[in-house]
């Protein structure tokens, strides 16, 4: 007996759920988790905070999150205030009230493919048809190619990912721009990772003003290392958050969530100083792939995207077998690695150096690194 025995939706039949291993090994470098654990000094205003809540947990918390959402839109700037924002347990959880809101049943999504893997589940759930859209054979995203897509298809809803999930690419705000004439519905763009983008690599807030269907998501989850919270938000048009509204579910953020948030962005500062550290890691393995052997695509995110092998599941096992657990995303010839802490780093790149020692024995690596994607990417 499994789920496809039961009077299951017909989308949802034979699906996997999203998992990435949880595997207690040491050096973790899976699920681009921020790898710097709290500062002391938030641990004690997150356990105070708790504190002051529970005395009050009888009662449901705000049900609009608006102090939160106050806050996160200072975070912010850009002239943002609460009512352009809205905060759910996750970017997961917002995106799927975006797609509950502006998706759903008779109504597409469409995406850049290979992009967040999450994106096409969401839209099942949802009831969403989802549309793979296409990226040129260097993961970039061309601004006429894109335009071509939304209008070939014409989706009521458009995600893009910047930096994105798995590849690290970022978008330039003119493709973003063209897909916003294009589009007919909704425009998303998924800035998980944008903390980490190198200088000149803008975020689409700046595009807000005037477009009303423009969405931008982010995520307390990477750049301020706070994954086990689940806190992710949105800013758009105050009338975007009232759409949002009429789909989330009452209280749907508890109130310890919202309290531990708002300690943690008093101390943004603090958290956000591991970023610069965390971009040399990245800056880091990309320089030192080349020596063995490997290459990697340009990464704006907090994960480099590199190859390529021979069997990319055979190098994942070969690195777990070292101890170093990494990502295969499923893309033929490469895996992701985040960028971890400095010794983090130094294991992935000597297990590595490793499999590139096997390599010159007839091993996993591929011979020519140069040429990119190539045909099976
Ligand atoms: N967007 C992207 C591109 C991601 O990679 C992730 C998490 N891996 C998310 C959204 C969701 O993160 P969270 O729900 O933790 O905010």
């Amino acid at each position: 007996m499994n789920a496809a025995d039961l009077p299951i939706r017909d989308e949802l039949r034979g699906r996997t759920p999203y998992g990435a291993p949880q595997l207690d090994v040491p050096i973790r470098l899976n699920t681009n988790e921020n790898s710097y654990p709290m500062p002391a000094a938030l641990v004690a205003d997150v356990v105070a905070a708790a504190r002051a809540e529970a005395a009050g947990l009888n009662r449901y918390p705000d049900r609009d999150a608006t102090a939160l959402r106050t806050d996160l839109a200072a975070y912010l700037g850009h002239g943002l205030t609460a009512e352009h924002t809205w905060a759910a347990n996750g970017s997961n959880e917002v995106l799927q009230q975006v797609l509950q809101a502006f998706g759903g049943a008779g109504r597409t999504a469409l995406g850049f493919t290979p992009s967040y893997s999450m994106h096409p589940i969401i839209a099942a759930g949802t009831g969403t048809a989802w549309l793979d859209g296409m990226r040129d054979g260097d993961f970039t995203v061309d601004a006429a190619r894109a335009v071509a897509q939304v209008k070939e298809h014409a989706p009521d809803v458009v995600f893009c990912c910047s930096p994105n999930n798995p590849t690290g690419t970022a978008l330039g705000l003119d493709v973003i721009e063209a897909v916003c004439d294009a589009a007919r519905g909704m425009v998303v763009v998924d800035e998980a990772y944008v903390e980490f983008a190198r200088a000149g690599t803008p975020s689409a807030l700046r595009l807000l003003p005037g477009r009303p269907r423009l969405v931008v998501t982010r995520t307390m989850s990477k750049a301020f290392a706070m994954a086990g919270l689940r806190v992710g938000y949105l800013a758009a048009n105050p009338a975007v958050v009232q759409a949002v509204q009429l789909v989330r579910l009452p209280y749907h953020l508890s109130a310890l969530t919202q309290a531990v948030a708002r300690a943690a962005l008093r101390h943004t500062a603090e958290l956000l100083s591991t970023v610069d550290s965390i971009k040399a890691q990245r800056d880091r393995i990309v320089a030192a792939l080349p020596g063995l052997g490997l290459t990697s695509v340009p990464s704006d995110a907090n994960f480099v995207l590199f190859g390529r092998f021979r069997d990319s599941g055979a190098a994942w096992q070969a690195l777990l077998e070292r101890g170093v657990l990494v990502r295969d995303v499923g893309l033929p010839g490469w895996l992701r690695v985040t960028a971890g802490t400095p010794s983090e780093v130094d294991g992935f790149l000597a297990a590595l150096a490793e499999l590139a020692g096997d390599h010159r024995a007839g091993g996993l690596i591929a011979g020519n690194n140069g040429a990119g994607r190539g045909a099976d990417g």
